[in-house]
């Protein structure tokens, strides 16, 4: 963790500014140390990133970073016992499938950054400072800091890690391990936050949203794609009853067989008949789409849709009333494709 981040952060729990301990420094980072807070909440941070987690959502930690925990046991404080509030099981779920999501696909090859930022204009990201919601194994934070904007990528999950090891020598990157409704960053710090395929996950994806504009600085906008209602995936909810509540390796199992189906046969097939006229007519997009890329992005795709615990989808008219009821002014929406919504409004 850089210092210039501690500027950024604040305690999800009572909002308050926080207080960093190095265990272990490298050049000028914090890899290994603490964050408490006034409140008496402490928060670890490991392998250079901050984990910003409350309640049960921190099991996951000492599970993963056995060694931090034996490590540093002297010097961390007791545990509190954190205010009576649970984290629904689902939220814990989506964690831990994420998690393994973007470890096992964290080479993910597919660009839909592009199109994600098409609407805006040029020259956009230039010195400007923003926060990735949902940033997964950090393809996004890499692509918007390429473009020379500073960029925070929060995830929930462990795909932070992978995402810290992909913009390793990256000093425009930073990760945290965070949670969309107990936001840990100050208000008004960011001059935009976007959120690239991630809030309809969320067991409530509007109050997620709302979540995220105080911390937007004046007049910032927030951008974000979420699911599209169609048919086809409304007739995927059947089949993800029933594949949500298989353990991740076999939902991995699965979704190879459905990516042969898919991918293997359905997308070549398309790909050798492409040059008749009929045939490029009546294919859909997304199979258009995925002729572009691999098998492994298949893959990884249909992982995804097999085995996110939530998954919300909505029309273009329901986007827009996200943007309206949170008070956000200039708003823009878009139907991207048949698979997305886009969105985009300012902080007045
Ligand atoms: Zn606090």
């Amino acid at each position: 963790m850089r210092p210039r981040l501690l500027d950024l952060l604040c305690c999800p729990a009572c909002g308050s500014g926080l207080q960093a301990e190095a265990f272990e420094e490298k050049t000028g980072r914090i890899i290994n140390g603490l964050l408490s807070c006034v409140c008496g909440q402490w928060f670890p941070i490991i392998n250079s990133i901050p984990r910003l987690l409350l309640h049960n959502l921190r099991a996951q930690l000492v599970e993963r970073h056995p060694e931090f925990y034996k490590d540093h046991a002297s010097r961390l404080p007791e545990e509190v016992s954190l205010h009576n509030r649970d984290v629904i099981g689902t939220k814990v779920k989506t964690q831990v499938s994420f998690g393994y999501e973007w470890t096992i696909f964290s080479d993910y090859a597919v660009d839909n950054f592009s199109e994600f930022i098409r609407p805006l204009e040029g020259g956009f990201f230039e010195k400007k400072l923003g926060l990735d919601v949902g940033c997964g194994a950090g393809r996004h934070v890499k692509h918007a800091t390429s473009l020379r904007a500073e960029v925070i990528g929060m995830d929930l999950s462990h795909a932070v890690d992978s995402a810290g090891r992909l913009n390793q020598d990256n000093p425009l990157a930073h990760f945290v391990q965070g949670d969309v409704v107990d936001l840990p960053f100050r208000r008004g710090a960011f001059d935009f936050i976007y959120s690239l395929g991630v809030l309809h996950h969320l067991p409530d994806p509007e109050r997620g949203f709302r979540s995220l504009i105080p911390a937007l600085k004046k007049e910032a906008p927030i951008f974000i794609w979420v699911y599209q209602r169609t048919k086809r995936k409304e007739w995927l909810e059947y089949a993800r009853r029933m594949t949500t509540r298989m353990p991740l390796p076999v939902i991995k199992e699965l979704a190879w067989s459905a990516t042969v189906i898919d991918y293997g046969i359905v997308v070549n097939l398309y790909r050798l008949l492409q040059r008749a006229a009929l045939v490029a007519r009546w294919t859909p997009l997304r199979i258009k789409e995925y002729a572009k890329y691999d098998f492994a992005a298949s893959y990884a795709d249909w992982f995804d849709r097999l085995s996110a615990p939530t998954s919300h989808f909505y029309s273009q008219a329901e986007l827009r009333a996200w943007f309206e009821r949170a008070g956000l002014k200039n708003i823009e929406t878009a139907l991207v494709e048949d698979s997305w919504v886009w969105g985009k409004g300012k902080r007045p």
